[in-house]
């Protein structure tokens, strides 16, 4: 599948129903996930791997890596009515993949998802509440070599800095994530945030 016709599948995938804004649900916008997962596909990471997604939301990045020919792919995601619309997301664009209803900092992670050879995650930024990404990333490296994260701007320092001695920065891509007004403490109707797409690759 080329990078176009996968962002046009993604963009048909629906959003969010009420957004909340406590767990950070901003849907990762089809250009940026389909720019993700691409170049994750690119590197070898995607294709004929198991592949989890952390935080899944509606399921954009599980479904882009299923559409990519992950052999599987599982979501994990703490909010089941997030789940159910991305189970019927993941009909719409005729894969399978597993949701899980978890919280990733519950006990039931390791189990299920230890020997995941790719994670792709879009975690809570943190701007509601500080380091809500520092599970994502924790669990990310506990079950799988390879992790690429959406992270914002400027982040690398501090995330190279929180990994040393367990991971490394081996790539990272500039992208724009346009936030739409959501919620009642956005100002402007839409914002572009800076982010960084942060391959983390585990110390063998
Ligand atoms: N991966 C999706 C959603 C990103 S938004 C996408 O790219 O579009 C971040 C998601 O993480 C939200 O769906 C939110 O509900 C979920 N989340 C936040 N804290 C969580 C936790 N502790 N455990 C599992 N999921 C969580």
């Amino acid at each position: 599948m080329r990078l176009k016709h996968l962002e046009m599948a993604l963009q048909r995938l629906q959003g969010f129903s009420r957004p909340n804004a406590r767990l950070e649900q901003y849907q990762t916008p089809a250009p940026l996930a389909a720019r993700l997962l691409y170049d994750a596909f690119m590197k070898g990471d995607i294709e004929g791997k198991w592949v989890c997604d952390l935080g899944s939301g509606t399921g954009v990045l599980a479904i882009g890596a299923a559409l990519l020919g992950a052999n599987a792919s599982k979501g994990v995601e703490i909010d089941e009515k997030a789940i159910e619309i991305a189970r019927g997301n993941a009909g719409t664009a005729g894969v399978h993949i597993e949701f899980i209803a978890a919280d990733i900092r519950g006990p039931v992670r390791l189990e299920t998802l230890s020997g995941c050879d790719t994670v792709i995650m879009n975690p809570p930024f943190g701007a509601q509440s500080i380091h809500t990404d520092r599970p994502f990333i924790d669990l990310a490296l506990a079950i799988a070599p390879v992790t690429y994260g959406i992270f914002n701007a400027g982040s690398i320092q501090f995330i190279e800095t929180y990994i040393r001695g367990r991971a490394g920065v081996s790539e990272k891509t500039r992208g724009i994530l346009p936030v739409k007004r959501i919620f009642s403490f956005h100002t402007r109707d839409v914002k572009e945030i800076e982010v960084e797409i942060l391959r983390l690759v585990r110390n063998p």
